[in-house]
């Protein structure tokens, strides 16, 4: 198919576009920071709606909010290829992560069909929700409903912080007309997903590698603690009656990174993300403590053992301390395959354009993580600068950029001609 190798994207369009959608934040630039159903979450879909009605592309909004721009294939019967990402930003984040896949999705679309492409089935640009988990404390909230890895009526009962449910912000976000029931797809009901993201780690630009085709998704797992022990005054409590809410969590993320180090994997990863205190002041002993902790692994053996040696850990530690003590697994999610034939149709794709590339993992997770219950899945990773991600300073280059859209597009092209 020699017209897919022609494909020109339009670097100056799609830079403009990053660009504007950065601004729209609840922080002043260069901070992006746009949470689940936020107004600047809210105007950032309005946004990327009007770029994708400019396209042509046909909309549809779900009940948690996922949006699926579609282009019509001729044979509207094929189950669509589809690729996409997300526009949601942890607080404090830059302007890449996410938003590459989806106004670089935008992009190859857009110049597939300036190039007169026609498909033989449908391309959907599909927008998740909530891909990071700031809000509700679960990443990839759009994601694990359409692929059934969450049930409805456990994500009807999250709550946020303030103990708003996600009833409510559905509501405030005008999309609880229909139930969350609707939102589940059927496994097949896409032909294929491949999602461009910006690498989060430095393995390509290290390499001088323009092009990254990830072959598995390392499962992630997150726990929320909730300590309890006794306030008083910092002067009159003494030392021996203490039930400190925050030694104990002290010593829980010190065990967290024991566990971590000691399960003979070099992949195991834990972090303590999340430490707040109560009451919080100077002169007052900590009564409570909350803390969110990620771990991770691509050999899901190796997280679990981590996982187990947490918990046990969190009970040694409470009972020796006389702290109370809640733990709930957030999530603790397999590892995901990517698609055999996929990754060789994306490492074609590259030879094709003289693109170099190459195979790897990827250790953060993304929507494929869950669009892999769903059909062939694979990634397309672009370098970014010193492999910082979820910082203002995160940083793609439009070259980068490009030959991520390009591989991309051909990609797309692929999948939707036959
Ligand atoms: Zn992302």
């Amino acid at each position: 198919m020699p017209e897919l190798l022609q494909v020109q994207i339009d670097l100056t369009a799609l830079q403009r576009e990053i660009d504007a959608l950065a601004e729209i934040s609840e922080q002043p630039a260069p901070v992006v920071t746009r949470v689940l159903f936020s107004e600047a979450d809210l105007r950032a879909r309005k946004f990327v709606k009007r770029l994708c009605g400019d396209a042509g592309l046909a909309l549809r909004a779900d009940a948690v909010g996922n949006l699926f721009a579609r282009w019509p294939g001729k044979n509207s019967g094929l189950p669509p290829v589809a690729t996409g990402s997300h526009i949601d930003a942890i607080p404090n984040a830059g302007r890449y992560d996410g938003v590459v896949g989806v106004l670089g999705g935008l992009e190859a679309i857009r110049a597939l069909k300036r190039a007169g492409f026609e498909p033989a089935r449908p391309v959907d640009l599909i927008v998740f929700t909530a891909e990071e988990p700031t809000r509700f404390g679960i990443g990839c909230l759009g994601s694990r409903l359409l692929s059934g890895a969450l049930a409805p009526d456990k994500a009807s009962g999250l709550r946020d912080r303030e103990g708003v449910a996600l009833e409510e912000w559905r509501a405030r976000a005008g999309c609880a007309e229909t139930a969350l029931e609707s939102v589940r797809l059927e496994p097949g009901c896409y032909s294929a997903f491949v999602e461009l993201h910006i690498e989060q780690g430095p393995l390509l630009e290290r390499e001088g590698i323009p092009i990254g085709i990830v072959e598995k998704i390392a499962a992630p797992a997150a726990l929320r603690l909730e300590l309890t022990g006794e306030g008083g005054h910092a002067g009159a409590v003494l030392m021996p009656e203490r039930r400190d809410a925050l030694l104990a969590g002290a010593e829980i993320a010190l065990a967290v990174e024991r566990a971590v180090t000691s399960t003979g994997s070099a992949d195991t990863v834990g972090t303590t993300g999340v430490f707040r205190i109560e009451p919080g002041a100077v002169n007052s002993v900590p009564c409570r403590a909350l803390l969110e902790i990620d771990v991770r692994d691509t050999q899901q053996p190796a997280r679990d053992a981590a996982l187990r040696q947490i918990e046990q850990a969190v009970a040694e530690i409470c009972r020796r301390r006389r702290v109370e003590w809640n733990l709930q697994t957030l999530n603790a999610d397999p590892p995901a395959l990517c698609d055999a034939e996929l990754v060789n149709a994306v490492a074609t794709v590259c030879e094709r354009l003289q693109i170099p590339a190459r195979r790897m993992i990827s250790r953060a997770y993304h929507d494929s993580l869950f669009m892999a219950l769903l059909c062939p899945m694979t990634m397309i990773f672009i370098p970014c600068r010193d492999g910082v991600s979820h910082r203002p300073d995160e940083y793609s280059s439009p070259e980068q950029i490009r030959e991520g859209v390009r591989v991309l597009a051909g990609t797309l092209a692929a999948l939707a001609a036959r």
